[in-house]
Formats: C-alpha cells, sequence, structure tokens
C-alpha cells in the first residue's frame, strides 16, 4: 500500500483499517530514516525573531533570485491574490482568486509601495512566518520537513543551512 491509496481512502470519509494505518506509519518511519538534513527546532521561533535586523539576510539575498520557487513547491505555503478584470464595454467583471507568493515585490505592495522591497526582507519573512510566527497563528510550525523548496532552488539556498548560520552569527550569540 502507498501513500497515496491511504489519502484515497481518507478522502472516503471512511474510518482507515488497521493495515492502512500500519502502513501510514511504516511509511513515515522510513521517510524519517531517509532523511539525511536535520533542524534543531529548540527556541527556533525566538532565534528568528531576534534576529529581524541580521546582516545575513541581505547575504542570503546576494544569492536569491527572488524566483518564488520554494513557495510554489511548500504544501503548506498559502498566499493567494485577486484579479479584478471589468470587460471593455462594462458589462461583464471577474474576480480570479491565484497563486501568489511572498517573495514577489507586490505581494506587500500597500500605500503606494512595498511594505518589503529588499530580497533579504522578503527571504526573512518567508522563513520567519513559516518557522516561527505560524506557531503564533496555529500552534505549530509551517514546515512538514519535506525539502522540496531545497530541491527546487535554482540556486541551492537550503533554508536548514540559513538557520543554522544565522544560529552562529555574532548577532544571534549576543
Ligand atoms: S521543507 Fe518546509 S519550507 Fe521547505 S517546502 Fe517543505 S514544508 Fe515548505
Ligand atoms: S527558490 Fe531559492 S532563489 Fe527562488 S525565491 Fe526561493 S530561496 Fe530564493
Amino acid at each position: 500500500m502507498n501513500i497515496l491509496e491511504i489519502i484515497e481512502a481518507k478522502k472516503l470519509g471512511r474510518e482507515l483499517t488497521d493495515a492502512e494505518i500500519e502502513a501510514g506509519e511504516r511509511l513515515l518511519a522510513e521517510s524519517a530514516e531517509n532523511m539525511g538534513k536535520t533542524l534543531d527546532t529548540d527556541d527556533l521561533p525566538n532565534l528568528l525573531k531576534g534576529n529581524a535586523l541580521n546582516p545575513r539576510w541581505e547575504s542570503i539575498a546576494d544569492k536569491c533570485l527572488s524566483c518564488a520557487n520554494c513557495t510554489m513547491v511548500c504544501p503548506t505555503c498559502f498566499c493567494n491574490t485577486v484579479d479584478d478584470n471589468l470587460s471593455l464595454d462594462g458589462e461583464h467583471a471577474t474576480r480570479t482568486g491565484k497563486w501568489d507568493s511572498c517573495f514577489t515585490l507586490g505581494f506587500s505592495y500597500m500605500h503606494g509601495q512595498p511594505m518589503r522591497e529588499s530580497v533579504g526582507a522578503r527571504y526573512r519573512q518567508w522563513i520567519t512566518h513559516k518557522l516561527a510566527t505560524w506557531v503564533d497563528q496555529f500552534g505549530e510550525m509551517g514546515c512538514v520537513g519535506c525539502g522540496r523548496c531545497i530541491t527546487w532552488c535554482p540556486v541551492g539556498i537550503d533554508l536548514t543551512a540559513e538557520v543554522e548560520s544565522l544560529g552562529r552569527s555574532p548577532e544571534a550569540a549576543s
């Protein structure tokens, strides 16, 4: 039994069988065993919140293309926006919901300017929300540890390495 079959059973709205639960637990344990990376989550929300002005964010920005790939592949990212359009004859109006990303300049646009103009500020926003303020909102971190954002980052930015660098920076130690 694979994970898709288990999800399908769940979608059917019936209770999972013992065999399905067992298969789910086995797959979860196998995934954890195969994970080569680690992230020290001890006091991580406070580490991130306490480093809003860390110069490290601008070093990340030297590499980050602000392409939004990481947010598009992340299973927990939910930023979205709406497009409002009116036909030229004024007869039809449409409102279309679509995915957006906190990495785009326009996402934080308000009152005539974007609130997060630099790429560093946008990377900080993404990782701080995911690993710190998400806890305030939902009671847990917004990262399931899947590693997709690392796999699909075209320049190899790795959030586990970035957190580690932040923890070792002089500002974090002070
Ligand atoms: S590792 Fe975390 S932040 Fe990255 S894609 Fe997976 S859930 Fe999202
Ligand atoms: S995928 Fe990489 S380069 Fe693109 S926005 Fe995310 S961290 Fe930056």
